[in-house]
């Protein structure tokens, strides 16, 4: 993997190649160097590095030739490119960019600066590997292979896809294909290296969502190095949602069926874990909206399943839509995780859709199953089946789990450990920053509460509030991060205290009477100041009574802090609040943000949201930028603060300020 450790890193640096180089050793990457732009290309790629880093200190136009060089390759293996710049020069930051760099980094710089830069521009490849392997179709698949050291490189897309993330050859590709499709390989690798230019092979692909494949092989002109496109078939100009429907089906089945028949022929890990979940009512959909609507319900219930999925299992989850409106998730984990995604799952699914003009609400049943050791891919989908029965027939049980007593919730499980975790002090806060558009610098940063659990590891703040909520712990839960997120920020360091802090506030903190008081003797006993305080409200926290709820933010604004309203632009958004409420801020949904660089339509939603918060007089900040054509998108349309993975996840007080020193 490119975060860790041990993983290989390309430094092309003109003066202090051996400086950078032994640092990033010392943090234990593989570092291959480069003091010469010539061939750094090649070097590049037979590094195997997910990262380079382009040192173009006190050498600007050769930086920026390297970068141009350099960012096809890089891009195609779905890497990052780091530059390294000399403060002042802006100039060449842009022409970096233009050349294909995706993170900088300003000199002067500590080593611990530069160590935290390669790690987030490797997260950052990490990332679009992860993207790549969820929206495959048009992620850069492909492969080269050097004849002469006998090394194989793949494009982080292609190795989602195949599944393979350690030592990639030749031999384990191959033992990806079934044993037809192999032999076909086999020949036209033999066709290749007997001097043959190009050819090609096409074969059926483990990747749920893509089916049947080509590979286009070719042989460069020195004859050392077989470079290989694989390309979707079938896939080239749709987009991805109507592609995946149309591919859904037998198709998908059996490659499911074969995804599964590899995963139990390989006993290693956590074990092996089927669910399948059956959209409740979706054939009552299709007869009163029509199929269109039908089929646009199916891809967004595919996204809900998707999120979770790729959040709580990672990338080496099985996702297929089978036939009608049942889906089969798989994948290794231990069961508590896994339990934790049903629940997710069901929730997701219990949110209504909006389709049009029509709003439906459809639920799910979740059939679960464990692989046993001497299970196949079949006995393992008929028990799930079963499970799934069983759920169907059941009045009450949105899940059931094949072979198995029905013991407590995970949930509730979790609601359990919740009161001594917080005693443990096991759940904390991250930060993420929010950063002007206009100037690029940090301006404030919103606290998320993590819970580090024991057995678990990371837990997300959904699941946690969920716990909570099961638990009648919701106000201690909140109580507990106010404190902690109100003790920290007034230790901030100096670098830290230009910055604003955001809060989320639940349904629970406002409906709760005398709460305004409470905080705010609770901010100024923290010595942090009221003025630099943002509370984040969602309107699902304001629904219950609105009268109230306007008056607790007046009070509170009245005290100095700012109001956001959070999430705007799901669910049912009401325009009503913006006008009925005391706001400073309006914060758009990461989902809105990101649809901005779909449809025409979806960037006319956005245009009006702005517009109309702008003329209320509201700032404007977009969640959830994760690419940098979504946050030029959003700049056009006026948007002035955003937030999102682009610059940075929620990270530790340390992690900021060294991002803010920069
Ligand atoms: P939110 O207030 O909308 O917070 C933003 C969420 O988006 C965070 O999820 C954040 O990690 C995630 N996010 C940020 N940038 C990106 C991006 O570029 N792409 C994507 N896909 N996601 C991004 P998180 O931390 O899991 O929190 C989920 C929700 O839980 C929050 O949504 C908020 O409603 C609630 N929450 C989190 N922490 C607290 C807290 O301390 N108190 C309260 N009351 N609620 C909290
Ligand atoms: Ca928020
Ligand atoms: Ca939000």
């Amino acid at each position: 993997m490119t975060g860790t450790p041990n993983a290989p890193l390309f430094i092309l640096s003109f003066r202090q190649r051996d400086e950078l180089a032994s640092l990033a050793a010392g943090a234990g990457w593989q570092v291959v160097a480069a003091r010469r732009a010539g061939g750094a290309e090649r070097r590049f790629l037979s590094s195997g590095a997910a990262v380079a880093v382009i040192d173009a200190r006190g050498a600007p136009a050769d930086g920026v030739n390297a970068a141009r060089t350099m960012s096809g390759a890089v891009e195609a293996n779905g890497g990052a490119l780091l530059a390294l710049v000399s403060r002042g020069e802006a100039a060449t930051i842009a022409a970096l960019y233009g050349a294909g760099a995706t993170h900088f980094l300003a000199s002067p710089f500590s080593e611990a600066e530069f160590l935290q830069a390669v790690r987030f521009a490797a997260r950052h490849a990490e990332r679009m590997a992860r993207e790549w392997a969820a929206g495959p179709v048009f992620a850069p698949l492909g492969w080269r292979y050097d004849l002469i050291s006998r090394t194989l490189i793949l494009t982080p897309g292609l190795a989602a896809l195949l599944a393979i993330d350690d030592e990639p050859s030749v031999r384990a590709m191959l033992r990806r294909l079934d044993r037809g499709d192999r032999i076909a390989a086999v020949a036209a690798l033999r066709r290749v290296s007997a001097n043959r230019p190009a050819t090609a092979f096409a074969h059926d692909s483990d990747l749920t969502t893509v089916g049947r494949v080509v590979q286009h092989l070719q042989l460069d002109a020195e004859g050392g190095r077989i470079d290989a496109v694989v390309e979707p078939l079938g896939s080239a100009p749709e987009p991805a949602a109507e592609l995946r429907e149309s591919l859904a089906g037998a198709r998908d089945a059996g490659s499911a069926r074969r995804w599964l028949t590899r995963r139990l022929a390989d006993e290693a890990g956590a074990p092996l874990h089927a669910m399948l979940i059956a959209l409740n009512r979706f054939d009552m959909v299709n007869t009163a909206y029509g199929r269109a609507t039908g089929d646009a319900l199916l891809s967004s219930a595919q996204k809900r399943i998707d999120d979770v999925v790729r959040d709580m299992l990672g990338r080496d989850a099985l996702i297929v839509r089978l036939s009608g409106s049942t889906f089969l998730v798989a994948a290794r984990s231990i069961r508590l995780r896994i339990d934790l995604v049903v629940e997710r799952i069901a929730h997701a699914l219990a949110r209504p859709f909006v389709t049009g003009d029509s709003i439906a609400v459809l639920g799910c049943r979740i059939g679960l199953a464990e692989a046993l050791p001497d299970d196949s891919a079949a006995s393992l989908l008929r028990r799930v089946s079963e499970a799934l029965a069983d759920a169907r027939e059941s009045d009450t049980a949105t899940m059931r789990v094949a072979d198995a007593e029905q013991g407590d919730a995970p949930i509730d499980q979790l609601a359990v450990e919740l009161n001594h975790a917080l005693e443990r002090g096991e759940i904390g806060v991250l930060y993420q920053p929010q950063v002007s558009v206009s100037t690029g610098a940090i301006v404030g940063v919103e606290a998320l509460a993590r819970w580090e659990h024991g057995v678990l590891g990371t837990i997300g703040a959904e699941t946690l509030f969920a716990a909570a909520a099961r638990a009648d712990l919701e106000i201690g839960l909140s109580d507990h991060i106010q404190r902690v997120v109100l003790a920290q920020a007034a230790a901030w360091p100096v670098a830290l205290a230009g910055l604003r802090l955001s809060l989320n506030l639940t349904a629970a903190d406002i409906a709760r009477p005398g709460f305004a008081d409470l905080f705010l003797d609770r901010v100024d006993a923290s010595g942090f100041p009221r003025t630099r305080l943002t509370l984040e409200i969602t309107e699902s926290g304001l629904i219950e009574d609105l009268g109230i709820a306007s008056a607790l933010l007046s009070v509170l604004r009245g005290a100095g802090c700012r109001i956001a309203i959070d999430d705007f632009g799901t669910g049912y958004s009401s325009l009503a609040y913006l006008k009925a409420l005391p706001l400073d801020y309006l914060k758009i949904d990461k989902k809105l943000a990101q649809d901005i660089t779909g449809s025409a339509r979806d960037r006319i939603v956005v245009r009006g949201v702005i517009d109309m918060a702008r003329s209320l007089g509201l700032t404007v900040i977009a969640e959830g930028v994760e690419t940098q054509p979504q946050l030029e998108a959003l700049a056009a349309e006026g948007c002035q603060i955003y937030q999102g993975f682009l610059c940075a996840e929620p990270i530790s007080v340390e992690a900021l300020e060294a991002l803010v020193a920069r």
